[in-house]
């Protein structure tokens, strides 16, 4: 049983319709009364693969979410208030010898060239550009070397999954859960009773319940690692605007002196928020910053969420398993939140619970999931860390701050050398690393010095020809409006296009 219809909610009942036993009936409940948080529009580019594996076919997913293609984040104030970074959804040209884009980059500045590295950066050069396209999947291409996401309408994403599952065969029942019962024998949960006095039982049960996490805090106690210490933005107001010139392919992250203020464009509106800390400016101010930086007019009154940034202590609990913002909640900083919903979903499939509990079971998840968490947390404390603003005191807080030994250790990594870690799993690999580090002005002391393999000139060879492909490229690929218009333009896009 799937308790809850949100996101979380429904891509647990589509994932588990694709892939469980035919045998195995799916439950979903959700309450329209109380509805879903209403938030969580951007998305990294493994989204793609899961839509994939449950069947949805992307032109379609687009349309009927109003969705847009996403091939990064626009950092603006970032690190420093007239910085401005692209974080893109791609390396800085392909390996050569071993050599990674950004080893030969760097080695290139010693021997005087300086060159931007965000040259080498195809996704990059697209969005500034305003220009999408996808990538060729042939690794000769010079158009391969990238990836995108989407912004969606989440309310939209839910009721297509929605669609997707029931037809499916997922039973969905529409009521609010008052009871959680528990056996009285092992503590397991038993059911929920309904608040017209039903009870629904089940095997297993996924809490997708939202922050109240209803299962795994309300009947079984896991309790709360709260980690607001290293990330302190508790709060974020959101506000939906009309849409307004031609629609970026890109997330922009704009940082103000208590926060951060997102912008997600798209077909039929822009997404807005302004994501802050309480404890360094109050309610009122925050929403002031809100629509004093918007760039359209709005079309309803901005809302407040609350979060508490952290996780639940178990995430697999007897015969539950909680996914989405009830296991916990890391800042959207990087649209992590999906994605991390995916990874858990992924996770539980590798581990399938039978009939008989099996605590090793669950112990093993626990701690594959955890260490996931934190290796995200890491990189969002990254963006805080990596910062000399000093126009407000939750920026002079977080450069001051002590970070976890893992993060101080990486970043002590990249400044000598330029060297990242990578773990298989990991939602970010090098290249994210490598644009934060550098966006936020941190340049290595020396290169990988296997680089000395390869003749300079050869070097600054590659480094050219891999410009000159850039820019020969991106002019001749369409504007993201008109790539949208021409696959997947929902009915609302199509209404407002000029003639
Ligand atoms: C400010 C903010 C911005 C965000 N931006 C992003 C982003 O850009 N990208 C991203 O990946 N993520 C983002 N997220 C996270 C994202 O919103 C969530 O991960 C995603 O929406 C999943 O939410 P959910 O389904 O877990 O919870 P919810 O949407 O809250 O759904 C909870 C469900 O449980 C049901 N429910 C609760 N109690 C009961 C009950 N008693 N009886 C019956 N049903 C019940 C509700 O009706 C609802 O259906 C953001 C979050 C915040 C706070």
């Amino acid at each position: 049983m799937v308790v809850g219809g949100g996101t979380a909610g429904w891509m647990c009942a589509a994932a588990l319709s694709a892939a469980v036993p035919r045998t195995c009936e799916i439950v979903l409940i959700e309450s329209e009364d109380i509805g879903t948080i209403g938030v969580g529009e951007a998305t990294v580019p493994a989204i793609r693969f899961f839509n994939d594996q449950i069947g949805l076919d992307e032109a379609e997913m687009i349309r009927a979410c109003e969705a847009t293609f996403k091939l990064g984040i626009d950092f603006r104030g970032w690190g420093h208030k007239d910085n401005r970074y692209f974080h893109g959804f791609g390396d800085f040209g392909d390996h050569h010898e071993g050599i990674s884009g950004y080893q030969i980059w760097r080695r290139l500045r010693d021997l005087g060239d300086d060159t931007p590295l965000d040259a080498y950066s195809l996704p990059t050069q697209m969005a500034y550009a305003g220009r999408f396209f996808p990538p060729n999947p042939d690794p000769r291409s010079p158009m391969h070397n990238y990836r995108y996401a989407f912004h969606f309408d989440a309310s939209l994403y839910a009721a297509h999954l929605r669609k997707h599952c029931e037809a499916r065969g997922v039973k969905r029942i529409n009521a609010r859960i008052g009871e959680v019962r528990l056996r009285p024998e092992d503590g397991f949960i038993d059911g929920v009773v309904l608040d017209d006095g039903r009870l629904e039982t089940a095997d297993f049960f996924i809490d997708c319940s939202g922050f109240r996490g209803l299962l795994i805090e309300g009947a079984l106690k896991t309790g709360y690692t709260d980690w607001s210490h290293w990330l302190p933005v508790d709060r974020a107001w959101a506000v939906p605007t009309e849409r307004t010139g031609s629609i970026l392919p890109y997330t922009i992250s704009q940082a103000h002196e208590s926060g951060w203020q997102w912008r997600i464009p798209l077909q039929h509106r822009t997404g807005n928020g302004y994501v802050y800390s309480s404890r360094f400016v109050d309610d009122d101010a925050a929403r002031d910053i809100l629509t004093r930086n918007l760039d359209a007019p709005t079309l309803k009154d901005p809302f407040q969420v609350r979060f508490t940034t952290g996780h639940r202590n178990r995430f697999w609990s007897k015969n539950c398993v909680c996914v989405g913002l009830a296991s916990g909640f890391i800042e959207p900083l990087e649209s992590t939140s999906i994605n991390f919903i995916q990874n858990v979903i992924v996770r539980f499939l590798e581990f399938y619970p039978t009939l008989n509990h099996a605590p090793v079971v669950e112990d093993q998840f626990n701690s594959l999931i955890l260490s996931e968490y934190e290796r995200v947390r890491d990189f969002i404390i990254l963006h805080y860390r990596l910062n000399s603003r000093t126009d407000g005191e939750l920026w002079r807080y977080c450069a001051d701050m002590a970070i976890p030994d893992d993060l101080a250790a990486r970043i002590a990594l990249f400044r000598y050398g330029g060297r990242t870690i990578e773990h298989e799993r990991d939602s970010f690999k090098s290249p994210s690393w490598i644009s934060i580090f550098h966006g936020q002005g941190v340049v290595p002391q020396t290169y990988d010095h296997l680089a000395d393999r390869i003749d300079a000139d050869a070097l600054k060879a590659l480094a050219a020809k891999r410009r000159r492909e850039i820019a020969d490229i991106v002019p001749r690929l369409p504007a993201h409006d008109q790539f949208i218009a021409a696959h997947c333009a929902s009915p609302a896009f199509l209404k407002r296009q000029p003639a």
